[in-house]
């Protein structure tokens, strides 16, 4: 169109027409597909079109709740293992020391002593590193000697039982050490 006063070219005027959206539906009754956007029954729980499932949980996932949901998880787990990880007092009750036997080796001048016995763990947990404290008494029932060591590597398995023994440097005559018990004061729970 050329203006009758200037000669400019003017652009032609521009009819707005409104803008329906094509999957607007008559009736207020339904929804668009979340997926293929057709329009559904508000109540449907799937798309009969696509059966694309319409629930929040699965809107929540697609606008990158997975990612949330996952470090939630994450999280989660964090936590437990944090919770879940026990001490030993907490099974304390739960492992039994059976009766310990001693021995003697060496010559006067050098001998050795041990405490030896089986540990029982009725837990649920396996117990490593085992700290523990060997008591020596003599025929008069005396304590002569002890000793507490922690037992690197040593492993008591959960619901299962193992040896455990202590060995020492006589402070005593060997003759003296006549019989020793055993005790757990502490391990690492895994
Ligand atoms: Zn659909």
């Amino acid at each position: 169109m050329v203006s009758e006063k200037s000669g400019v070219i003017q652009p032609e005027p521009v009819t707005l027409i409104a803008y329906m959206p094509l999957f607007q539906s008559p009736q207020m009754s339904t929804k668009p597909c979340k997926e293929c956007c057709e329009p559904i029954q508000l109540a449907a729980k799937r798309c009969p079109h696509c059966y694309q499932l319409q629930s929040p949980f699965v809107t929540f996932l697609r606008n990158g709740g997975a990612v949330v949901f996952f470090l939630a998880i994450l999280a989660f787990m964090v936590y437990q293992s944090q919770i879940e990880k026990k001490e030993f007092k907490d099974y304390t009750s739960k492992v039994i020391v059976g009766s310990s036997t001693v021995h003697v080796e060496g010559t006067d001048d050098m001998s050795y002593v041990s405490c030896l016995t089986i540990a029982k763990n009725d837990s649920p947990v396996g117990l490593r590193d085992l700290q523990v404290e060997a008591k020596f008494y003599d025929a008069n029932g005396q304590l002569i000697d002890v000793t507490q060591q922690r037992l690197k590597s040593s492993f008591l398995p959960a619901n299962g039982e193992a040896g455990v023994r202590v060995l020492e440097r006589a402070a005593r005559s060997a003759s003296a050490y006549q019989r020793c018990e055993l005790q757990i004061l502490d391990a690492v729970c895994r």
